[in-house]
């Protein structure tokens, strides 16, 4: 259950409201820029095909997600840049109406 009050929500709607997702595993975007974070709880997303150091370091925290819901290039800054963890996705769906492609 889901409180209007959740410490997670910080004002996405702005961002996320009726926001096409689409599920997928999370890739590093660039060699400088090899995570993000979920948009709510903040939980860390990893590409475990990055590194050696990145595989390692996923293999030895399970909190660490590797897929999750992403936005595509309808919303602004294009496809794949904002990041929302499945507990979330599960939590805030109903709430900001997103619909998965
Ligand atoms: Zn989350």
């Amino acid at each position: 259950m889901t409180q209007q009050g959740d410490w997670r929500l910080t004002g996405q709607e702005d961002i996320l409201s009726r926001a096409t997702l689409v599920r997928k595993p999370y890739r590093a975007p660039s060699a400088t820029w090899e995570h993000d974070h979920c948009e709510f709880c903040w939980a860390k997303f990893m590409d475990p095909n990055f590194s050696e150091e990145h595989r390692l370091y996923i293999e030895t925290h399970p909190d660490v997600a590797t897929e999750g819901f992403t936005t595509t290039d309808e919303r602004a800054n294009g496809a794949d840049y904002y990041w929302i963890c499945a507990d979330c996705y599960a939590d805030f769906a109903d709430r900001f109406g997103w619909r998965v492609a």
